[in-house]
């Protein structure tokens, strides 16, 4: 349960509320008990109308508890609340974790680029550059690499932020751990 010193304070707020209620109650009925017995009594007993008053009402209060003020139907229906909004608060926590894993996962799950950087699809024959190790689609780089050359032109890496500005074709190997997973992960998507 929330303990906050706000909560705590609306609590002790609360609580006052259904005291203040209670001695109200209990004033009502001094007062009526009082003038009912006073009805029936000489006149010189109304004299002392006022203290007798005073003391039944310290009497009934004296016997309040704290437990009754807690029975109080403001009281009850606020821990109501509190506990309702407890719950809903620690239910929508659970869900933003579990969203929040779910992002984790994808996030790892792109993290592992699959997508050549080329093609802008899964990759069939990942080619990891040593240099800078990126990935790309094997044909798909061999022929851009050997495009840019035909040109005498230089191939920079593809991926986006890499400051590699010549990729050779020797920078190239086929990674086969990485075919697997990408394999692994069509099969777990569904995709053929
Ligand atoms: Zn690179």
């Amino acid at each position: 349960m929330d303990n906050s010193p706000a909560l705590k304070k609306l609590e002790e707020m609360i609580m006052e509320c259904s005291r203040l209620d209670r001695e109200i109650n209990c004033f009502v009925e001094s007062v009526d008990e009082i003038t009912a017995q006073v009805r029936h009594e000489p006149s010189e007993a109304m004299v002392n109308l006022r203290n007798s008053v005073k003391e039944r009402f310290t009497e009934l209060m004296a016997g309040v508890t704290d437990a009754e003020l807690q029975r109080h139907s403001k009281v009850v229906s606020f821990k109501d609340s509190v506990r309702k909004y407890a719950m809903q608060a620690g239910q929508t926590a659970a869900e933003n974790e579990e969203e929040e894993l779910d992002e984790d996962i994808a996030v790892t799950q792109s993290q592992t680029n699959f997508i050549c950087p080329l093609t802008q699809v899964e990759m069939v024959n990942p080619v990891k550059n040593k240099k800078c190790n990126h990935y790309y689609d094997r044909e798909a780089v061999l022929e851009m690499i050997k495009a840019r050359h035909r040109n005498k032109k230089k191939f920079r890496c593809p991926k986006v932020g890499c400051g590699n500005t010549d990729v050779q074709e020797s920078d190239l190997e086929l990674d086969l751990v990485m075919k697997r997973m990408i394999q692994n992960h069509k099969r777990q998507t569904g995709k053929t």
